[in-house]
């Protein structure tokens, strides 16, 4: 067969979903490109290492998902190790567990069995809540009472959005589970765990044998680009991609404080939630507890959420209403365009999780080849 142009595929970014969609065409005999305008390949899973510590450079990543599927997919490329998320949360002058469970209600209110909590919390909300929520704090207030929503999430949820509890959809808070067991499990799903490795295992396992270049615009090369490959896969902002024509989609940022401390425990923890006001950033990552390092010293990172401009990175969608308008005009737009496939959290503007994100690059795989990977 004679190819029309170098590379089947020239896919924009090195993220899960570009990885894993050249990986898997690669396997079926398709010869692709992958660019990243960063000067690493990985996306947001990247790990740097430092002091022999895998510092998760974008913010801590634990890997978990109840799809077996998935759970073996990444298991081709990385052994797991059994780190099992159980952050505590600094409120008020406290610590306690999270997610909200047996030993946080034991921690705030002193009680000790399940019904005691329970009275309790159906007391506030019975007070305190609403039939059909309209906002975050309505949502808050319905699910966990009032003592819960001050305690744990009115700060923390302000810092990390920007806005007034509110003024923000009430489904963000619907993913922290509550529960009436002593669980500091912070996630419900089956399969939970930390590549032994770090994420750059995964990401390399992945790219093995598939041309890459770092520090690479899609932008700032395009004509180029463009002439090298049949198709494109585009993973990063939709938005930009059309150039902004039916306006700027929002995001929140994020700046990251990695400090290097000359301690083997820095706070006995992987993530320490700072809910309160008080402090600026919402949490502290001491990145060796999510492999349980034996090194002399510890990195820990201050993670601070901020507001997006263009010049910064864009981390979390803001999915209200306005933005939905505008994303589905680009949406609209980017199904029309036969060569171009979109796909990831910037190009979809969603917070995906990475097993969602790895199902959803397969999904693609499929229904472009017609071959299940
Ligand atoms: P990305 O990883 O963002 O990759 C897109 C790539 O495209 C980037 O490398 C970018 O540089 C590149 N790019 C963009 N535009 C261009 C261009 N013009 N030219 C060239 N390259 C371009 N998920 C979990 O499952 N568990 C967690 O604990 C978890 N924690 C998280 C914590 C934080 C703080 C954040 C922000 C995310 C977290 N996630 C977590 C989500 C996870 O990061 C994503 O699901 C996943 O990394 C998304 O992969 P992606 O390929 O879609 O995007
Ligand atoms: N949240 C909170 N208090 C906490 C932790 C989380 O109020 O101690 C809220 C906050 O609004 C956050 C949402 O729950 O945006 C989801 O939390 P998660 O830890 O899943 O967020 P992520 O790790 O994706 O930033």
């Amino acid at each position: 067969m004679v190819r029309e142009k170098e590379y089947d595929y020239l896919i924009v970014g090195a993220g899960l979903f570009g990885s894993v969609f050249a990986h898997e065409m690669t396997k079926q005999n398709k010869k692709c490109l992958v660019i990243d305008k960063r000067n690493h390949l990985g996306g947001n899973v990247y790990c740097e290492e430092k002091e022999g510590i895998n510092v998760h450079k974008y913010g801590a990543h634990i890997f978990h998902t109840n799809d077996k599927r998935i759970w073996d997919y990444v298991n081709q490329f990385a052994t797991f190790n059994n780190y099992v998320n159980s952050p505590v949360s600094l409120s008020k002058g406290k610590l306690y567990n999270l997610p909200f469970n047996m030993n946080t209600f034991y921690q705030l209110w002193g009680t000790k069995t399940p019904r005691e909590a329970k009275a309790i919390i159906d007391e506030q909300v019975a007070k305190y809540g609403t039939k059909s929520p309209k906002n975050l704090q309505e949502q808050a207030l319905s699910l966990v009472g009032k003592d819960i929503y001050e305690t744990f999430i009115k700060e923390y949820t302000e810092k990390q959005w920007g806005k007034k509890a509110t003024e923000l959809p009430a489904f963000i808070i619907k993913r922290l589970p509550v529960r009436f067991t002593f669980d500091n499990n912070y996630f419900n799903d089956r399969y939970q765990g930390i590549p032994i490795g770090g994420y750059n295992t995964i990401i390399n396992g992945l790219l093995k044998g598939i041309d890459t270049k770092t520090n690479v615009d899609f932008f700032a090369e395009r004509q180029q680009l463009e002439a090298l490959a049949n198709k494109i896969v585009y993973t990063g902002k939709i938005d930009e991609f059309f150039d902004y024509k039916y306006g700027q989609l929002e995001y929140r940022s994020l700046r990251f404080e990695h400090e290097l401390h000359e301690t083997n425990n820095y706070q006995g923890n992987a993530v320490v939630n700072y809910n309160d006001a008080s402090y600026a950033f919402t949490r502290i990552i001491e990145h060796k507890h999510f492999e349980f390092g034996k090194q002399d010293k510890t990195i820990i990172t201050k993670e601070y959420s901020e507001t997006w401009d263009r010049g910064k990175e864009a981390y979390y969608p803001i999915n209200n209403d306005k933005n939905q308008e505008i994303y589905k005009r680009y949406r609209e737009e980017s199904q029309q365009l036969n060569d171009i496939i979109f796909g990831g959290r910037l190009a979809e503007y969603r917070y995906y999780d990475m097993h969602q994100i790895i199902a959803s690059s397969l999904t693609k795989v499929q229904e472009i080849s017609g071959i299940k990977p």
